[in-house]
């Protein structure tokens, strides 16, 4: 139509795209999304597609929800924007910091009591890096100045950020890792497991990584460890049940803090408000974004344990914060976001009733021919397209089947993301038994599809 080909030309003309390849996208030209309601996005040419990302691992509730748009235009007829620098607040920060901290179990007796409003994950999480080194200085142990993370993490776009984050291909641009970031390896059983070696067991070792590099950095000067506690753009990695109670042995043992990334995982992704309940994580920062206004307006955080919070604040200024920090029009969305969460019972649904089953309908998957494993942890799911079923052998990587499966899913209709030759799905926590039938139907056709495409070419 002319509206595509406009915006295309416009498109390829003055916009620099996030994480894309440029000459790949002016061979085919952009997808020109245009409108969405409930899980489905409508393109410009007018096909129809269920959204099994949630955009980027962001809209919980949803397409089309009138009442978040509400909250936006009320706020900003009322009060568009006052900053909360300086000794002055708004009251719309304020209450969403304390239902946020509401909604946080306490960790062994010891609350969330405070949180920095940021404007994305990334700003969250470097946030984080001035935060943990700041809460050493006060504590009188300067040198604390080492953040441990994992390899193939991601945990934003900022230097930072970047750093902690452990892809390679970001780091080999723009000179990264920054000094004081270590990293380790991902707890990815099907990568890394020893012949023989039970999944239990993998968790263990993987887990004690963490303490290798401690002792090799010294643990005197570690400053904190930070992971999310299901790897998303890594590609859904979920890890054994062992992982996270060792880890969190190995934290406590060297005092050292534990910064939880939640950007994917909190607000009912994995069937709780917060996802460090679901795997008995105990963290002393939580990172979130993304879901908190189901990606309707950008905002971010820190939610601060008690331990930290208490230093922080009887510690003087904190030199740090963004003009967007606790931005009214954000967390109005926000809170009407965790009200319609609440009403629906969203969090509790995937725990008990739409995640089971989404992990029941995505494991009958297994038996295709492509898909050598299936896992899936509340609304995050991923499968492994294989060469050989038996054996687990991978396609060659420059066979680019995860981009090729992409492909036919789009043009089936859903929306699955590739990582390498996992193919995962992120989506909106709203779906009914019916829509993830529907979905993994579609997700079957695409895989089909492949399959035949690949035979195809021998
Ligand atoms: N942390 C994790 C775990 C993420 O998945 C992301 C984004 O995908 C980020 C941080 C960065 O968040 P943002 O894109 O809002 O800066």
């Amino acid at each position: 139509t002319d509206l595509t080909r406009e915006l295309r030309a416009l498109d390829a003309a003055h916009f620099l795209h996030p994480f894309t390849d440029h000459a790949a996208l002016a061979a085919k030209g952009a997808r020109v999304i245009t409108r969405a309601e409930g899980i489905y996005i409508w393109d410009s040419e007018g096909h129809r597609i269920l959204d099994g990302m949630s955009g980027l691992w962001c809209v919980n509730a949803g397409y089309g929800r009138r009442e978040l748009a509400d909250a936006a235009y009320q706020q900003m007829l009322r009060l568009p924007f006052y900053n909360t620098f300086f000794q002055t607040t708004t009251e719309p920060p304020v209450r969403l910091a304390q239902r946020l901290t509401e909604l946080a179990p306490p960790v062994q007796g010891r609350r969330f009591t405070h949180v920095f409003f940021t404007s994305s994950g990334s700003e969250a999480n470097d946030t984080n890096v001035r935060l943990v080194r700041r809460y050493w200085d006060l504590m009188g142990q300067p040198q604390r100045k080492v953040i441990i993370s994992r390899w193939n993490a991601y945990h934003g776009s900022t230097v930072a950020a970047a750093s902690l984050g452990g892809m390679a291909a970001m780091h080999a641009q723009g000179d990264l890792p920054i000094p004081g970031i270590a990293h380790i390896e991902q707890p990815y059983y099907w990568d890394l497991r020893q012949p023989g070696e039970t999944a239990e067991d993998f968790g263990v070792r993987a887990a004690r990584w963490l303490e290798e590099k401690i002792l090799e950095v010294g643990p005197d000067k570690v400053a904190a460890f930070i992971a999310e506690p299901v790897q998303g753009a890594g590609g859904v990695i979920i890890p054994p049940e062992t992982y996270w109670p060792e880890v969190q042995r190995i934290v406590e043992r060297y005092g050292i803090l534990l910064i939880d990334d939640e950007v994917i995982c909190a607000f009912g992704r994995l069937g709780h408000w917060f996802a460090y309940e679901r795997f008995g994580i105990r963290p002393d920062l939580v990172t979130f974004a993304k879901g908190v206004t189901s990606g309707y307006v950008p905002l971010g955080g820190v939610l601060v344990g008690e331990r930290v919070a208490k230093v922080l604040v009887e510690g003087g200024e904190f030199t740090h914060g963004y003009t967007y920090s606790g931005h009214p029009v954000a967390c109005a969305v926000a809170l009407a976001n965790l009200e319609l969460m609440q009403r629906e019972a969203l969090p509790e649904r995937v725990r008990s009733d739409t995640g089971p089953y989404l992990a029941e309908r995505f494991a009958t998957l297994a038996d295709h021919p492509l898909v050598g494993v299936t896992e899936s942890c509340g609304f995050v799911a991923g499968l492994i397209l294989v060469r050989d079923k038996a054996t687990l052998t991978p396609f060659p990587e420059d066979w680019e089947v995860g981009m090729l499966c992409r492909q036919h899913c789009f043009d089936t209709g859903v929306v699955m993301r590739a990582v390498g030759s996992r193919m995962i799905i992120a989506p909106p926590l709203v779906m009914t038994r019916a829509d993830i039938d529907t979905m993994i139907g579609l997700i079957r056709r695409a895989l089909d599809a492949t399959w035949d495409d690949l035979r195809r070419q021998g």
